[in-house]
């Protein structure tokens, strides 16, 4: 048996002032719900899930309800996960009219494709009796996030008491995106991964760029020396070279926990066993 630990982001963003409360309270709660799947002896894929879907709940996250519309003004949503034990792999493209896209892609995880995409992706959610959302439902009331680009990508990671490890991404994509767009978060090797023994990773930030650079493999091979936190501040680091910014929440295969980001704030939290409570922080000064 080993130590749980999980931690948690809800977006490499700018965050008003007016914002702060609302991504605290957030990640509390977000953090609290895979934290008691992880005490009652829980998995480190079902402590990811249960998190993301809290953060997917709340409007304040650019992921399930709360997700930024296409320039058409749909809702398009990406969302994966991966057992760090099977590699197994879930993921979502472009999904519309469901609330949780993570549960959807966890439906997925022990089926034989990988990734479904679009219409394919909202017919099995429709299949498998996924809980769906309307348009408006979906919809962000957030004026903040309204015309720009935001960096809103929830994620999660986990380290179960068997050692075993997940990672989950979910997002509504950039704002103002092209229909059809995908970013890294539904990518492996890009915004997520996990192996155990290695580590576990999940990212938000400029999708290109993440993409790009293929940073979530950057960061897992950098975890074979580094800490979690320079592993990822070395790898967001590198944005540099195709413009954007971002930031990454990982813990290793021996079970250390980190996070970095070069964004203006990054919505964190975390806890392990053992904790009294999670600790949470919006940008890397406050720590
Ligand atoms: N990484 C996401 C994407 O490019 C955006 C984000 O992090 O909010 O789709």
């Amino acid at each position: 048996m080993t130590a749980w630990k999980l931690i948690i982001h809800g977006g490499a963003k700018e965050i008003a002032p007016e914002e702060e409360t609302d991504n605290r309270d957030g990640l509390a709660e977000a953090i609290e719900a895979g934290r008691k799947v992880l005490v009652d002896g829980g998995t480190a894929i079902d402590a990811v899930e249960a998190s993301v879907r809290v953060l997917e709940r709340l409007p304040v996250f650019n992921a399930g309800r709360g997700s930024d519309p296409t320039v058409r003004g749909e809702i398009e949503m990406c969302s994966a996960i991966m057992d760090g034990a099977s590699l197994d792999i879930g993921g979502v493209i472009a999904i519309q009219e469901v609330c949780h896209p993570v549960s959807v892609a966890r439906a997925l995880l022990h089926e034989a494709p990988i990734l479904l995409a679009g219409k394919g992706a909202t017919r099995f959610a429709r299949e498998i009796g996924a809980e769906l959302c309307t348009l408006e439902e979906l919809k962000t009331a957030d004026p903040a996030s309204e015309g720009g680009e935001t960096h809103d990508t929830v994620g999660a990671v986990a380290l179960d008491s068997h050692r075993d490890l997940a990672a989950a991404t979910s997002t509504g994509g950039l704002a103002g995106q092209m229909s059809g767009r995908v970013g890294d978060s539904p990518m492996p090797g890009c915004g997520y991964y996990a192996e155990n023994g290695v580590g576990a990773v999940a990212l938000s930030g400029h999708g290109e760029g993440i993409a790009r650079l293929r940073l979530a493999s950057k960061i897992m091979h950098r975890l074979n020396g580094l800490t979690p936190d320079q592993a990822i501040a070395d790898s967001v680091a590198e944005m540099m070279r195709v413009g954007g910014d971002g930031g990454g929440v990982a813990i290793d295969g021996t079970g250390r926990i980190g996070w970095a980001h070069n964004s203006p704030h990054f919505a964190v939290a975390s806890v392990v066993e053992g904790d009294n409570g999670p600790a949470i922080w919006l940008r890397k000064q406050d720590r």
